[in-house]
Order: structure tokens, then sequence, then C-alpha cells
């Protein structure tokens, strides 16, 4: 997903930020996972070469400390400074313990942090669908494909499917209207005014992608539409996904 950025709707700005303390480095040169001495301490995503799982470098705000650490510790960072700058990390705390809990009674063991994420975002879909947050709808549709990408290969199918979504809106301009439910009538609007149809670096992803599985884009882009009826139909994106693809996939 490297080179891809990820569109940033209007958030709440960030109510206080706390004077910048001095960063602790404490990094060191172990793996997190398996604990292997390395010859130097990991300046960015580094592979072990005993377990070869990835490790990450990490500045944690929120006690100001450097750190290698494993993917999951490292989503639950960058987790925590994405609430951190909408002011919420109490609250997203509390989140993170609930479901955490609701989760452990479900599936009668300790769920890793990926499957409360993934719950959680499930939760801000069903949230922003409910509100006709579209933007935001399509920044968690973004953040699940990241989550399958990094699932490993049996999750590919599903992250192109993830893709062609937030490819499908975006070419639809989608936006927030915030759960106002007279929005129209003060100009907003859900969608639009008219389609994108424009190529861009997810276009190249999805292609690479669907050369990596074996299929064509062509082909990707049928084997979606029932995907695409599904999604048109939640979030009454107005213009079909057939009209959309050709010109620009
Ligand atoms: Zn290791």
């Amino acid at each position: 997903m490297v080179g891809l950025s990820r569109r940033r709707t209007p958030e709440a700005s960030a109510p206080e930020v706390p004077a910048r303390a001095e960063v602790r480095d404490l990094c060191v040169a172990a793996c997190p996972y398996c604990g292997v001495e390395l010859k130097k301490v990991p300046g960015a995503a580094t592979r072990c070469p005993d377990c070869h799982q990835t490790m990450y470098v990490r500045t944690d705000k929120r006690d100001q400390t450097r750190r290698v650490v494993t993917e999951e510790q490292a989503a639950r960072i960058d987790d925590a400074h994405e609430v951190m700058a909408a002011g919420d990390l109490a609250r997203y705390d509390r989140r993170v313990r609930e479901t955490t809990d609701r989760l452990r009674v479900r599936f009668g063991y300790e769920p890793a942090y990926r499957d409360v994420r993934w719950s959680m975002l499930n939760e801000d879909q069903l949230t922003h669908q409910a509100r006709r947050d579209y933007g935001l709808y399509r920044n968690t549709q973004w953040k699940m494909m990241e989550e399958l990408d990094r699932s490993g290969p049996g999750k590919q199918r599903q992250a192109l499917e993830f893709a062609l979504n937030i490819f499908y809106m975006d070419q639809c301009e989608p936006n927030n209207l915030g759960g106002l439910a007279n929005a129209e009538k003060f100009g907003a609007r859900p969608w639009g005014p008219a389609p994108k149809l424009e190529r861009g670096s997810l276009t190249e992803w999805i292609r690479g992608r669907c050369e990596k599985l074996g299929i064509t884009a062509e082909q990707a882009a049928r084997d979606y539409e029932p995907a695409a009826e599904r999604l048109k139909m939640a979030l009454k994106i107005p213009q079909q996904w057939a009209a959309i693809w050709p010109q620009c996939l």
C-alpha cells in the first residue's frame, strides 16, 4: 500500500495539543516477536532474519517513547494517534476494552487486536452509513482493505473487492452529511455533483493486484458487479458501476 494516500475527510480539530515532551528512545536491537538479537537497531520496517515477521518502529505519543514493535502494537499505536488527533483517546480505550470483552465471550478465548479492530470498523461502517457520512464510510473501507491486505494471500480477493468499493465511491465523490436528515435543503449532497472518471494510484494498485491474481482488470470489474449493486443500494450511489469502470479502470 506504500505510495497510496488515504483521503482525509474533514475531522474535528484537535482541542488541546499537549506540550511536546522529549521522546525517549527505547529502541533495542532485538526482534519484538522472537527476541533474536539483530545486527543493528532497525530504523524502519524490517523483516526478522530468524522468524521472518516484520517489525516496525514507532514513536508512541501516549508515553513519548520510540520503540521497535510488532505489527499489532504498531496498529494499536497508529489507531491511538488517530483518535488522539480527534481528542477522544479515553473513549476509544474504553471502546477497545468493551469490544475485547464482548469478543472474548463470543470466541471463548482472548481475541487478537486485529479481530477487535475489525469488529469496530464494521460498527463504524454502519454508523457512517446511517448518518450518510459516505466520505468517512469510504475511509473506513480503506482501513479494512489495508487490514485484509496485511492478512496474507488468502484475503487478497477480498482486499480487491474493498479496493473496488473504494474506487467506485471515489469516482462518485462521497460527501459527509453528518446525519442531517434535511441536508439537501441546505444544498448539501451525498454524492456528487458529477463522477470524476479519473485514473489514479488506486487504479494502478487494482491493476497490479489483478495481475498477481491472474485475472484482467476487466474480469475483476465484471466479477465485482453484484457487490457494486449491493453497495449502490446500501449507499444510494447515483451512478451505475457499469457506467464508471470502462472509462477509468
Ligand atoms: Zn524474530
